[in-house]
């Protein structure tokens, strides 16, 4: 296979970069913990629906720019590159639109994914429970009918940005006598309605970014119950394929490697640390021509799966290894948090803490090895 962009995609990539520097290039707007895929900035997402960037590979009849996937793929390189802060839009456009799009009423598209494209309605996704997680098909968060509403009961954990999330995109229990993948539920919750409680988790870099959530008969209008009752486990995991492959940004891990090696070059060091950051520096070309690859299986028609895996699963590693390479190479100064020693305000020793949790969310590695080795390379199901 081989990959070459058009001029008019080399020319776009231009112009999002000349974005990108004019709308983030004093940093006044965003703090730093608001950068990156993570970042949450409603101002940032504003100023995207403005320049008509929030969904680039939706049609144009949905409010998308009705560009290719690989438009998308520059895009995300550009932005994950330039650490903008694109995450309080991110989960509607890459994992709720395309759902919608594919089973969602037309009511629901017109309200919800306008909202999405006007960079103003944010999504937290409440999948995992205290006992679901990999075996996401046991979650027992019931939703039962109640005339034109389903009353939503029961428990989600580690919903990322719930604090700050206007819907939540639900999968619940309607059927509970049913074999489990065959009794879940797609809905759209509105997180102010009233029985919803949010509990901030903290984790262990200090940041709160995930949640407990707690639904006690939260009134669900049935318009809001996305595509067949009973059949949401198929969207659920396609929902799961568009998530793993829409994390893989391999070039924010470019980035770090970038800036650490102009930290590096200044400094005395080992030729040991040269080899592992020219080694990591592979992985990232590797991981990018994957990410095309993906965007090559989306422009055909096709829902990335055993593909968005192995991408999900190496750029996780890799930005582990990034960090631990960057702190092992810095010894003691890279591991100051705080304070006047601190190199780069403490970047590396925080982006080691927090990508400890890059190989659990998403679906962990071990749950990435097992889709590669049964629906890619065919192996009996252990
Ligand atoms: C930063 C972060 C953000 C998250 N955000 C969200 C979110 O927004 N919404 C949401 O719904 N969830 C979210 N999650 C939850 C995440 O999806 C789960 O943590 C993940 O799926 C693992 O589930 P678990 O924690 O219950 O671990 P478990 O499933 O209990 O797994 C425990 C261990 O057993 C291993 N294991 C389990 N099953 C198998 C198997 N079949 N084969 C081999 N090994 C196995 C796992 O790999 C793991 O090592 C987030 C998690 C993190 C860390």
């Amino acid at each position: 296979m081989r990959i070459r962009f058009t001029a008019e995609q080399q020319a776009f990539r231009e112009e999002v970069r000349s974005f990108v520097s004019q709308n983030l290039s004093d940093g006044a707007e965003f703090s730093d913990e608001l950068r990156g895929e993570m970042g949450w900035s409603p101002a940032f997402s504003r100023k995207l629906a403005e320049r008509g960037w929030i969904a680039l590979a939706w049609p144009r009849e949905y409010g998308g720019a009705g560009l290719g996937f690989m438009e998308q793929v520059i895009f995300n390189e550009e932005m994950s590159y330039a650490q903008a802060p694109i995450g309080a839009h991110r989960r509607g456009v890459f994992y709720v639109g395309p759902i919608l799009i594919l089973y969602g009423t037309e009511e629901q598209r017109r309200v919800h994914l306008r909202a999405i494209t006007e960079g103003m309605g944010y999504y937290c996704q409440g999948f995992s429970e205290p006992g679901a997680g990999s075996d996401l098909a046991s979650l027992t968060t019931r939703a039962v009918r109640d005339g034109d509403d389903y009353l939503v009961s029961g428990q989600k954990i580690w919903t990322a940005d719930a604090h700050r999330s206007d819907y939540c995109w639900l999968a619940a229990r309607t059927d509970p006598a049913a074999p489990k993948h065959k009794g879940i539920s797609n809905f759209i919750l509105d997180m102010h309605a009233p029985g919803v409680t949010v509990r901030p988790l903290v984790n262990m870099a200090g940041g709160h970014s995930f949640n407990e959530v707690f639904f006690d008969n939260v009134r669900v209008p049935a318009v809001n119950l996305v595509g067949e009752e009973n059949r949401g486990w198929y969207q659920t995991a396609a929902t799961l394929d568009f998530e793993r492959s829409s994390i893989a940004v391999f070039a924010g891990t470019k980035r770090f490697l970038d800036d650490f090696a102009v930290v590096l070059r200044g400094r005395p060091r080992r030729q040991r640390d040269v080899f592992a950051v020219a080694d990591l520096y592979t992985g990232v070309l590797v991981g990018q021509l994957l990410s095309y690859f993906i965007a090559s299986v989306q422009e055909g028609g096709g829902v990335p799966n055993r593909e968005a895996s192995a991408a999900k699963l190496l750029s996780s590693e890799l930005r582990q290894r990034a960090s631990a390479t960057a702190l092992e190479a810095l010894g003691p100064a890279g591991a100051v948090q705080a304070g006047p020693g601190a190199l780069a305000g403490g970047l590396y020793v925080r982006e080691y803490l927090a990508g400890v949790s890059a190989t659990i969310a998403g679906g962990t590695s071990e749950i990435q090895r097992g889709v590669i080795a049964t629906r890619g390379l065919g192996l009996p199901r252990g």
